[in-house]
């Protein structure tokens, strides 16, 4: 019987796959036998994570892309085909964010991060689904997209405003994908995690101890998501075992804390 949690062989695009989550995403995937293509603006970010994949027998090639160019996001998806045959699943979890009081943030500041979060997964999304719709076998295309949104999504955020907002927004395009592309067997479903112990997110939003422990008493679970701890839920996404699961969001977030805890 073959297995239905098994994602070996989907062919798997990662963009944002050269650091954070996305690199233990592409970890994660190659180790069970996907061939993934990582993608993102710099080669430094991405060499290290393919080299690292192929030393350990993994089959991983990368692109320099920025999500906002729409042809760039074209390209990415040609070129994967041209690797690997075919495209089964795409990782929309590039992200940026700007942390700054709304009265103080500037146009292009708000354009980046609006930009890159929401317009950059469309074109990304586009691509992949005009792919998986030409594929199409035995009556239906078929192909999992997965997009990374944040509880700032669903919540929103006083520090982080185009970040909160966009990130609503791919909650919002999650949902119309699902709607859009359910015809042709395309799932799409997002997950919004919580605060999740890597390099960026660390600098950018919890920048000391202080913060750190504001964040940990906030969370159900008392401490931070591990990488892993996204990348195995999109594993779940990506295969078999989610065949009836389109247009949802999962949170993986170790829940809120909806109590106080002494220091
Ligand atoms: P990260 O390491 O900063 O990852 C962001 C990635 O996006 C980088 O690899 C970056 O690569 C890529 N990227 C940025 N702009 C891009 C562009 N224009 N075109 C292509 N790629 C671009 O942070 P992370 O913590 O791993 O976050 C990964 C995702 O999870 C993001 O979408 C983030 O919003 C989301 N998330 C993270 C947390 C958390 O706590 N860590 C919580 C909620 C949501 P280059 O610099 O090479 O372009």
């Amino acid at each position: 019987m073959s297995d239905p949690f098994s994602i070996e062989g989907k062919v798997t695009i990662i963009t944002g796959g050269g650091t954070g989550l996305g690199a233990s995403m592409a970890r994660e995937f190659a180790q069970r036998g996907a061939p993934v293509l990582i993608a993102s603006r710099n080669a430094t970010h991405l060499e290290p994570v393919r080299d690292e994949i192929r030393r350990a027998g993994g089959r991983c090639e990368m692109k320099v892309i920025d999500v906002r160019e729409a042809a760039q996001c074209d390209a990415m998806v040609a070129e994967t085909v041209a690797h690997f045959g075919r495209l089964d699943v795409l990782i929309n979890n590039h992200g940026a964010s700007i942390a700054s009081p709304s009265l103080d943030l500037s146009p292009n500041g708000w354009k980046a991060v609006v930009d890159i979060n929401l317009s950059g997964t469309f074109f990304a999304s586009r691509a992949a689904a005009r792919q998986f719709i030409a594929q199409k076998r035995g009556g239906k295309s078929g192909g999992s997209i997965i997009n990374i949104s944040s509880l700032a999504g669903v919540l929103g955020s006083a520090t982080m405003t185009p970040y909160g907002a966009s990130k609503a927004g791919v909650i919002n395009l999650t949902i119309s994908h699902a709607s859009e592309w359910g015809e042709h067997g395309i799932r799409v479903n997002c997950i919004a995690p919580g605060p999740i112990d890597t390099e960026g997110a660390a600098a950018r939003t919890w920048p000391n101890p202080k913060v750190r422990a504001a964040v940990v008493r906030s969370r159900a679970l008392g401490r931070f998501g591990q990488p892993g701890e996204v990348a195995w839920p999109c594993i779940f996404l990506a295969s078999e075992a989610s065949s009836y699961i389109t247009g949802a969001v999962l949170m993986v977030d170790g829940g809120t804390a909806y109590r106080y805890r002494s220091e």
